[in-house]
């Protein structure tokens, strides 16, 4: 049974859900029952349900610029040595320390970890484009004061 990364708006949670539990391309929230949003990515086991849970923790109150910079470091995994994402995204975030300490040499859990980190990222980044605009400076118009 495939398990599948989704975000619920209303609790800002991220977290993998059965299959089974999506219907008609909607997942249902556990915690509160709305409709949680599924994310684009890969799909996992109910064995990773715990480290996609503990991932989103650690990525929690990362402001979604920020997200996207670190997304960045991601970008071209699948070509990349298994693990160099994740060693820089460790330079940027040092919580994630740890976890790279978990899955050292580890090529197959290094790649999924990466794989996770570029589904939670992606998700946080998109929710500055719909959400909250950074504040514009408005430079008044310059009148032609000076002139006359
Ligand atoms: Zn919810």
């Amino acid at each position: 049974m495939p398990f599948i990364p989704t975000y619920c708006r209303a609790c800002g949670i991220h977290a993998l859900m059965s299959q089974a539990s999506i219907h008609g391309g909607e997942a249902v929230c556990s915690g509160c029952h709305a409709a949680a949003q599924i994310l684009p990515g890969e799909s996992y086991g109910e064995s990773d349900v715990a480290l996609f849970a503990e991932l989103a923790v650690k990525l929690r109150g990362i402001t979604p610029s920020y997200a996207a910079r670190l997304g960045v470091e991601l970008e071209g995994r699948s070509s990349a040595q298994a693990g160099r994402g994740l060693r820089q995204l460790v330079k940027l975030l040092p919580s994630l320390a740890i976890l790279e300490f978990s899955v050292a040499d580890q090529r197959t859990a290094m790649r999924k970890v990466e794989g996770m980190l570029a589904t939670l990222l992606s998700s946080i980044a998109s929710r500055g484009h719909s959400g909250i605009m950074a504040a514009i400076d408005v430079t008044p118009a310059e009148k032609d004061v000076k002139a006359r």
